[in-house]
């Protein structure tokens, strides 16, 4: 089954190798237009698509005029800042060719992973997907520094991947896919189409295969597959080279994929359930408690009463009037403008605040049933 089948969102990751020309540090434009071309074509499908792309560093340092080599790390973060703004250029003109809009998004770690920032990250990407845009993301590697990095644009891919809840990445790299040795030294290495399970069988697969642009070797593919394929999304490797990359695997060009292990909705109620520690209560009446039961979003005004200390994106235990837990969810506003709309309608919530918020207080993807979901 492919892939693109029956994804809703996918994430394209574009390495380095392929957008920059090894020997003149040029982008290469006719392969970066196919890409666009295909992108197009999977929106005209009905799909969403995210892109994640590298090769600023490599524009860069060719604008820069900066020395062959390795690069210092200041060096790196100047040549990422001289090298994005023509990747972004070089994006939004092919795009709106194809009448797309082309949005930048430069993300750290923290991005990703402290829960505010996360959420705001997410909602923005929602809402340019839902506005018909296209989101290309790289690592905001000017401010990054060594410890706080992705490192690699494999890593993004596969936490953007997981944090929008995509059902599909895509690495597009300078190798089409895992074999069970390194290809380039060993003349038996045999390709493998499918992984189900990422085993320590598989990882000893991958010998660094780096290459001459890009951060990414097999290893760091691997990483991103089982980052991924965790949080409900097939993973699809292939060599992206040639032109219209997109449509090629589709074609049927030699790929690996890595089977999702869950879906990206249990991925994440999972993670919401299990992982957070609450930090506050929402008291529902029995009308919310019915609704809740039935996958719809918690409103303010199924709120009676609302507890401790919470910042928007904390998550919150969710019980009745009995003092059962029925969920666990991430609150859409703080607990005191949480307390100003309990009980009050939707509607009335900008006139309250004075800003316009949330519809939901909970929204249903930040809800985890958890008592009643154990029960049934
Ligand atoms: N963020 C880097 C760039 O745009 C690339 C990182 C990678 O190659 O994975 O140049």
């Amino acid at each position: 089954m492919n892939v693109f089948d029956t994804a809703k969102l996918i994430v394209i990751k574009v390495g380095s190798a392929l957008l920059v020309d090894g020997a003149t540090g040029e982008l290469r434009r006719a392969w970066l237009e196919s890409l666009c071309a295909d992108v197009a074509a999977i929106k005209r499908e009905g799909k969403q698509v995210i892109l994640v792309s590298s090769g600023a560093i490599a524009l860069g340092r060719r604008a820069l005029k900066l020395k062959a080599g390795a690069l210092r790390l200041e060096e790196s973060q100047a040549a990422a800042a001289a090298g994005q703004v023509r990747l972004a250029e070089a994006y939004a003109d092919i795009f709106a060719g194809e009448n797309i809009v082309a949005a930048q998004i430069l993300l750290t770690l923290g991005d990703t992973e402290e829960r505010r920032r996360y959420l705001n990250a997410r909602a923005t990407l929602n809402t340019l997907l839902d506005l018909g845009a296209v989101p290309v993301i790289n690592e905001n590697d000017t401010v990054a520094t060594a410890e706080i990095r992705f490192g690699d644009n494999d890593r993004l891919g596969a936490r953007v991947a997981s944090m929008m809840g995509a059902d599909a990445l895509v690495l597009l790299s300078d190798v089409d896919g895992l074999y069970t040795a390194d290809p380039r030294g060993d003349a038996n290495a045999k390709h493998i189409p499918e992984v189900t399970a990422i085993t320590p069988e598989i990882e000893a697969m991958a010998t660094g295969s780096v290459s001459g642009l890009g951060r990414g070797g097999m290893a760091s593919k691997i990483i991103a597959a089982r980052i991924a394929t965790a949080a409900g999304a097939d993973v699809v490797i292939t060599k992206g080279e040639s032109i219209h990359p997109l449509a090629k695997i589709r074609e049927g060009a030699r790929h690996t994929v890595f089977r999702a292990t869950t879906t990206p909705a249990a991925a994440r109620k999972r993670w919401i359930a299990g992982v957070l520690k609450p930090e506050g209560i929402l008291v529902i009446d029995e009308g919310a408690v019915r609704a809740l039961t039935e996958g719809k979003s918690l409103l303010p005004a199924g709120i009676r009463q609302v507890d401790g200390r919470f910042e928007r994106g904390d998550a919150v235990l969710v019980k009745d009037r009995e003092g059962r837990e029925i969920a666990r969810g991430l609150a859409a506003y703080n607990a005191s403008d949480a307390e100003r709309i309990a009980g009050k309608r939707t509607v009335e919530i900008e006139a309250i605040l004075g800003y316009r918020g949330r519809d939901e207080m909970i929204h249903r993807d930040d809800l985890a049933l958890t008592v009643l979901e154990n029960k049934s």
